[in-house]
């Protein structure tokens, strides 16, 4: 495994892996969460998966996101994650021998439609170059979304299944010894438990399954939930399944106690380090060929940009935004579609 430390306030912290003590406990930090430093507006409070990614791939998007909370434009992939996640948990409702492909393309327009009502801003999806509705792009966006459901049935065989939780959301606070704590949060597309008690954690994507060498990453996610079921049950979840739509694959993995553990030091890490940042005002830009799918390159300094003004108080502030700070002294994602992420 790789270790990647990122650099905040000029301190290095391991983030990326921390399968070792030393790894794990990165540098030493200020006192973080619940029982640390009081959490006021704009603070994050929790972590989920995909924001501990962003904040790996680049503290500054982490940032913008979580902190700043600048407005993204909507992605057509994204949507048509969320609308076919929906159809693949509302397809459960229907008795086992009518989970059928045709049953489960049939739900796709009505849960577009769904989606669409309450978030109207999506509408411009589907704009042609004048700015009116097209209805040919809305016909294609659909007609792949359709495609990708019934791909999923080359995969699992729904009639089969009884899942025993779909879309389920999973909290857990982690406790330290200095009473502070990290809530993790996420949530969960499919849980399956076997009568033996066996838990699977099944996460559908979209896009294509990665190559064997990212797949590391693909993992995190499914780790992340594998710790807080464990945490919340008491068992560690048997199997982790990603069932890629877009690529028809399956990838599978079985977990074991200690990587779980290694998995919390890792995030317990991260958290040290967002913290850090938090404090100190110093988020920064980390480029990569990610950065073509951020939608903050106008603000960011990489691309000759200035980020807003920090909205949190800085040391020796009292209160009140920065007025003027940065992304941070320095000053200078693909297409593995989960669904919009709420969390
Ligand atoms: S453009 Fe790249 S470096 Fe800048 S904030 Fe976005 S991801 Fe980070």
């Amino acid at each position: 495994m790789v270790c990647v430390r990122l650099s905040v306030a000029g301190r290095r912290v391991c983030v990326m892996d921390s399968a070792t003590e030393n790894c794990a406990g990165g540098a030493p930090g200020p006192a973080v969460g619940r029982g640390g430093r009081p959490a006021g507006p704009g603070r994050p409070a929790s972590l989920s998966p995909s924001r501990a990614a962003d904040f790996m791939q680049c503290p500054l998007l982490y940032r913008f996101r979580v902190i700043d909370r600048l407005p993204e434009k909507p992605s057509a992939a994204a949507t048509r994650g969320t609308v076919v996640h929906a159809v693949l948990e509302r397809l459960f409702d229907a008795p086992a021998a009518d989970r059928t492909a045709v049953r489960a393309r049939g739900l796709v327009p009505g849960e577009w439609e769904k989606l669409l009502a309450s978030r109207p801003e999506l509408a411009q999806l589907f704009q042609g170059e004048d700015g009116a509705q097209d209805p040919a792009l809305l016909a294609t966006w659909l007609g792949e979304a359709e495609r990708l459901v019934e791909r999923w049935f080359s995969l699992e065989d729904p009639t089969r299944l009884e899942p025993a939780e779909r879309e389920l959301f999973v909290e857990t606070v982690l406790e330290d010894a200095g009473a502070s704590g990290l809530t993790l949060r996420g949530i969960v597309d499919r849980v399956d438990v076997a009568p033996t008690g066996d838990v699977r954690i099944v996460d559908y994507k979209t896009g294509k399954a990665p190559a064997p060498r990212y797949r590391e990453g693909a993992l995190f996610q499914m780790m992340f939930y594998a710790l807080v079921i464990w945490r919340l049950r008491g068992r560690v979840p048997r199997r982790l399944q990603l069932v890629y739509l877009g690529s028809g694959d399956v990838l599978t993995y079985d977990p074991v106690e200690a990587e779980l553990l290694a998995v919390e030091r890792k995030l317990r890490a991260l958290w040290e380090a967002i913290s850090l940042a938090t404090d100190t005002g110093d988020w920064r830009p980390r480029p990569t060929k990610l950065c073509g799918w951020c939608d903050h390159q106008a603000v960011c300094p990489e691309f000759g940009g200035t980020p807003p003004p920090y909205p949190l108080p800085l040391p020796g502030q009292r209160g009140g935004p920065s007025g003027g700070a940065s992304g941070g002294p320095a000053v200078p994602a693909g297409e593995e579609q989960g669904r919009m992420d709420p969390v």
